[in-house]
This record gives C-alpha cells, structure tokens and sequence, in this order.
C-alpha cells in the first residue's frame, strides 16, 4: 500500500515488508519514510488544523459517525487485513473490527459534547461585575503513534478523539501492522474528512520518531507502546501534552473463596487472547496457599487444550506471536525461570513464532517471567499467604495498568481496590477486560492520561478561560 501525507497516496522507493507472522509470508510493502515526508506531513497538517478548528462539532459527529457505519460494511476486509499482519485469530480481529467501530461511534458523540464550565468569579475578593467561562479549544496537531498489538482499534483511540475536538492528526502505526490502520484512513476520507486533516506515515520509530516528537509545531503526542520509547518521547517531547499508555506485567491474585469455575475462564480469556500480547493480560497469578494446587490443577487440562496454530484457520483459538524472535524471547524467559526453580506445567516451547500456551509454577519475584513485561502466553503463579501479602506482591512492580482479584467477600474485594497501586481494577474478573468507552490507563511506570473517548478528547483539547469584565 501507498503512505498518505500531505493529502495524497504516495510512494517511495525503499519499503518496509509486511509479513504473515504465521506462515512468514510478504503480504505488502509500505514506504519506508523519512524525516523529510514528516516535515511535509506536518506542514500540510498546519492547514488541516485550521480548516478542523473552524468544522462545526456536528459536521466533525458526522464524519465520524459515517466512518463507524463505513468501517462495519468494511468488517470482513479489515478484518482479514489485520489478522493476517498482526497474527490474531479471525475471531479476534472481527471483535477488535466491532469495538473500533464503537470507538468511532463513542468519539463522533464526544464532538457534540465539548462544553464548558460558568465561572462563580464573584467569588473572589473584589470581583464584582466579574462574570467568566471556560471553553475547550483544540491542541492543533495531535501526533499519534500506535503500537502492533490493536492496530486498528488503540488507531481509532487517537484519531477519533482527536478529530472529535477539532484537531488535525499525523498519525505513525507500527511498522509491523501499518495496512488496517491505511485502510482506516481511506475509510475517513470516503466518510468526508479533508485530507489536509490526516497523515499516516509508514516508517521506522527509530528513524523518524524523534522528527515527530520534537517538531514544535506538534502540540500533543498521544503514544501507545512500550515503557522504553515511552519514556524516550517523554524526554524528548519539550512543552507539549503527553498521553503515554504503556506496559505492564499485569497480575491476577485468587483468594480462597473464589469462584473457581469463573478463576478458570477468566485465565484462559485474559492470559492468552492476541497470543498474550495484550498491555493488560495476566501475566501473574498469585493465588493464596489454601487453593494454589486446585487452581493450578483445573488450570492445566484447559491451558493444554487450546489449539494454537494458523490464525486464518478456524479451529484456531490462539495464532502467532507478532515476530518469531518475540516467541524466542518469551521461550528463553520461560527456560530460565525453570532454571531457577520454577516447574514447567505445560507448554513451554516454540515452532517459529507459534509459542505454546504456558503455565508454570513456583515463579519468584527475581525471575523475568514476573518482574518484566512479558508480552506472550504463559502465566506465572506465585504462592501467597495471606490478603496482606498478596497486596504486596502485586504493588512489587514498577507497572500499575490493570489488576484482578477474585473473592466473594466484600471487605478483601475493597481492600484491594484502595490498596492495588493500578490504574484498572478488576474484582471477579481477570486484569484483561475493557470496553471502549470507560476510562482507561495506568500508573506508575504504566505511563499516564486516560484513554476513552469522553476522556481522552479532554486530553486532545486545551482549556481557556473568558473574564467578562462588566460596568
Ligand atoms: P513499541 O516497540 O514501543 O512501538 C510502539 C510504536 O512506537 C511503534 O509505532 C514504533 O514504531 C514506535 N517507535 C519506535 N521507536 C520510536 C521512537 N524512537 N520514537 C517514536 N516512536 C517510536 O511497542 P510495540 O512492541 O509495538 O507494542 C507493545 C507495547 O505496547 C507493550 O509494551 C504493550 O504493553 C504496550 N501497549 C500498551 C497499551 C496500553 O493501553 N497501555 C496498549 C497496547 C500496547 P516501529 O514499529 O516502526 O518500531
């Protein structure tokens, strides 16, 4: 596929390959940019800001709203797309294709919503006559920079908001998983939106990120991807707004009168959805001693019997890794916690980028398997012994995204919630569930801001203040 900048498809002689994680296959190239094409691409978005700035919020509602009709006729071909690049299954990519359609949907309704606040100023001291308001005006240029995980629907989580309050976006996907978030673009512009109002810039993060990050002309930078280029944007970003959602190394703690039934359904849909590459799946289970064998034992039969295998088959419940050395890195983390003292339940190995689904016990908390992100399918269980101490290895993380408890008792179940350093808490479910419009981001090294659209388009917006000053 051809990049879009400066409000036309366009071409470039060196190319990045997109590949099938699967099969290994070439399925397309896009241009390989450089920091010349973001120049461009920002000097044109300095006109798309102004004509966006000026487009009424009902005219910004119905574009969006037309994009999110648009995106469902479009279902079966986004969905095809993305499953093939990013290596989830099918079934997978029509549900994240339905959510980015309702992401759209929930942002167009936050283009007629932008309102302000009637300032009592005769509050104050000496401030009669005073009259005042606030009114919430947009950045300007909003940078958007997606990682390979959602690559449609963290896409529509910036450009959606971002356009509902005015804005113009440049937007840079993953090099691994640039073609749904093209297809998208060309469905905003088939819904209306002016060109000059969106780019998307296929290229390394390495090579051209710094020209999008430190071009001044960017007024806000909204980043989903890993701690460590997080915090390198952040450095280097200067005065702009920043939205980081970043990783995690999300743990789900089992008390003794759980629900063991849903403890089970719970692991398996958010340990190993998208191959475990989700920010927020259980990567940690910390179960309390009384209930450690059981759990583990009810586990291990459903865990061996997931199939995992191509991810364009149907009988597939869970399909590759984004890259086979992410698979290789993940086996290595595995082998070295059982080199430690960790016990291989099941699982455990690799065929090119398909990594088994894994459980393993006796984790500690110096193993890379609970103390780093992993980002792949397997859990780690951790014994506890008490509430107190499972409290405590949950908060022993420098991340703080999303955490889950099961427990039928009130006080253990509120406990957690005031206790857990992390920005979503679940109780009865695992770390890993999210619908689009709630407010979502984390903590800690997690990064910071919210994303869903009524809050991020308050991050993808300023505020100003009006005094009237009346005789
Ligand atoms: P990544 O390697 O950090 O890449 C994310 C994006 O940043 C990609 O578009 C990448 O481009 C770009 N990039 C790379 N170097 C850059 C630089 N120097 N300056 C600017 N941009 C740069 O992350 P990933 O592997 O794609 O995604 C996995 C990570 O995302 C995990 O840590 C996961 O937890 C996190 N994540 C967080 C959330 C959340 O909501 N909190 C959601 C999903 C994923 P290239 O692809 O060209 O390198």
């Amino acid at each position: 596929m051809q990049f879009f900048i400066a409000g036309q498809w366009q071409s470039r002689d060196s190319v990045i390959e997109v590949t099938n994680p699967y099969s290994g296959e070439v399925i397309d190239t896009v241009p390989k940019a450089t920091a010349s094409d973001v120049d461009a691409a920002i000097e044109f978005a300095v006109r798309g800001a102004e004509v966006m700035a000026a487009m009424p919020g009902y005219d910004r509602f119905v574009i969006l709203r037309k994009t999110a009709d648009m995106m469902r006729q479009r279902a079966d071909d986004l969905a095809r797309t993305l499953s093939s690049e990013e290596g989830k299954t099918l079934r997978e990519a029509l549900f994240e294709v339905d959510r980015s359609a309702q992401t759209m949907e929930l942002s167009a309704e936050e283009a007629k919503r932008l309102g302000g606040e009637y300032l009592p100023l005769d509050g104050g001291k000496g401030t009669q006559g005073k009259m005042g308001f606030t009114m919430r005006v947009p950045c300007g240029i909003v940078a958007a920079i997606t990682p390979f995980n959602f690559p449609l629907n963290l896409v529509c989580h910036k450009i959606g908001p971002a356009l509902a309050g005015g804005n113009a976006v440049v937007l840079k996907p993953a090099s691994d998983t640039p073609l749904s978030a093209l297809k998208l673009v060309q469905i905003l512009l088939d819904a209306g939106l002016p060109p000059l109002a969106i780019s998307c810039i296929t290229g390394s993060g390495a090579a051209i990120g710094d020209a999008i990050c430190t071009d001044r002309r960017v007024r806000k930078i909204s980043f989903t991807g890993s701690q460590e280029i997080g915090e390198r944007i952040c450095r280097i970003a200067g005065l702009k707004k920043v939205t980081m959602e970043l990783g995690s190394n999300s743990p789900l703690v089992v008390l003794p009168d759980a629900d063991m039934d849903k403890v089970v359904q719970a692991t398996l849909a958010s340990a190993f959805s998208n191959a475990g590459q989700v920010c927020i799946s259980t990567q940690r289970m910390i179960v309390l001693d009384r209930v450690h064998d059981s759990v583990v034992e009810a586990l291990k039969p459903k865990v061996e019997s997931l199939v995992a295998g191509d991810q364009l088959h149907d009988a597939s419940q869970m399909g590759p890794m984004i890259r086979e050395s992410d698979a290789a890195r993940v086996e290595d983390w595995v082998q070295e916690a059982v080199g430690m003292g960790a016990k291989l339940v099941c699982g455990g190995s690799r065929n090119k980028a398909l990594m088994q689904p894994t459980l393993i016990t006796n984790a500690r908390s110096d193993m890379k398997v609970v103390r780093e992100e992993l980002f792949g399918p397997a859990v780690a269980v951790q014994r506890a012994e008490s509430v107190t101490e499972a409290i405590r290895m949950v908060n022993d993380s420098r991340y703080g995204l999303s955490a889950g408890v099961f427990t039928r008792d009130i006080d253990s179940a509120m406990r957690f919630a005031r206790e857990v350093h992390s920005g979503n808490i679940h109780i009865n479910w695992g770390p890993m569930w999210r619908t689009d419009l709630m407010p979502y981001g984390g903590l800690k090294d997690s990064g910071h801001g919210k994303e869903g659209p009524k809050y991020a388009v308050q991050e993808m917006t300023e505020m100003k203040t009006v005094v009237i000053h009346t005789s």
